[in-house]
């Protein structure tokens, strides 16, 4: 059976974006189809400065809202990365056989670094490490593919190529997994900046959907969002990078292609409109099941228990055989 991994970082709340690239794929698909562990990976979180409460409730918020979205714990694996000694055991092998340019090469770190300069800190070694920890958190898990946005492809690149290197040294040891980002919405782009990506963690939030958003917000936001100086509304991210951006949340909402609908609009407010209650529709049953399960806690610490004795489970044996391998002594 195909195994998928991937996870999101308890950095901010959950956005359109995150929504749209990435869990949306793993509820209504991939839990269907595949083994699926779903991760809040805590550990990722540590790389930019951070207040330590803050991480611990945007942890909880993050399992929640997976579940909310409809993954169902009776059929994917959803924990906490940090709950899993595993991921942090194998990254370690896996530094050694990645090289520091490489790592410097991401164009994640080149971003990220830039804006926590921008902040006044300085940039935590763990940044530049991350994408070893992110080949860990697959490779620990014999991940076949990783669902993630078009923004992870390069670390998902980079995961392979440190899968295949160790299997040529150290003999065949993890499977070698692939990305699959959604067709549509695999890059999500703020409202305010269609040029950047919509990121959980950026500071402007007027931009930026969140999934707990009330109605009114969301429709405010996306009514306010840039569009461009064209007076026709054509599907061109270059050109018109707001009104594609639109036209692609749309698409992504109502299960279409986002060429198709750009003949269907004259004005740039009538596409807001749509967009605006498309998403504030398919928002509204999330928000409904985030209501019903904060309610509960004990439900969501269950769930999280007894994900991740089956993730160490599924783990060790593989991050076990990769420390064998790499001429580690097992220990007496
Ligand atoms: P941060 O700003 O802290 O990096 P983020 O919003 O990028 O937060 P991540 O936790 O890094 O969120 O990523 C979780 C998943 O969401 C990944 O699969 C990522 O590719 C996807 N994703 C993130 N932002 C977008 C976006 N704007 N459009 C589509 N997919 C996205
Ligand atoms: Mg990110």
């Amino acid at each position: 059976m195909t195994r998928i991994f991937s996870g999101v970082k308890p950095t901010g709340h959950l956005t359109l974006g995150n929504y749209l690239g990435a869990v949306r794929q793993w509820a209504e698909v991939d839990q269907y189809r595949a083994d699926s562990l779903f991760s809040i990976v805590d550990l990722h979180a540590l790389t930019v400065e951070h207040d330590p409460g803050r991480v611990r409730r945007l942890s909880r918020q993050a399992a929640t809202l997976l579940l909310a979205s409809g993954i169902d714990p009776e059929r994917a694996t959803v924990f906490v990365q940090s709950h899993v000694d595993e991921h942090a055991r194998l990254s370690y092998l896996l530094e050694c056989v990645a090289t520091d340019g490489e790592m410097r090469r991401m164009i994640q770190y080149k971003e990220k670094s830039v804006l926590e300069r921008a902040r006044g800190g300085s940039v935590r070694l763990s940044l530049l490490t991350y994408p070893v920890l992110m080949a860990a958190d697959i490779l620990a898990y014999d991940a076949d593919e990783v669902p993630v946005g078009e923004d992870q492809t390069q670390h998902v690149e980079l995961t392979r190529d440190l899968a295949v290197r160790f299997n040529q040294r150290y003999g065949q040891t993890f499977v070698v997994p692939r990305a699959t980002p959604p067709k549509v919405a695999a890059r999500v782009m703020d409202l305010q900046d269609p040029t950047s990506k919509m990121g959980k963690s950026h500071d402007a939030g007027a931009g930026i959907v969140y999934l707990l958003d009330e109605p009114d917000v969301v429709r405010k936001k996306i009514m306010r969002a840039v569009t461009d100086s064209g007076t026709e509304i054509v599907f061109d991210r270059e050109a018109q990078p707001g009104v594609s951006n639109l036209l692609e949340i749309l698409a992504a909402c109502q299960g279409g292609n986002p060429e198709a609908l750009s003949g269907a609009y004259e004005s740039y407010g009538a596409l807001k409109k749509d967009t605006a209650e498309a998403v504030v529709e398919l928002l509204r049953p999330l928000q409904q099941r985030h209501k019903e399960l904060v309610a509960d806690p004990t439900y969501l610490e269950e769930v999280l228990r007894r994900g991740a004795e089956r993730a160490r489970g599924m783990a060790k044996p593989t991050v076990d055989g990769a420390y064998r391998a790499i001429g580690l002594l097992p220990p007496v």
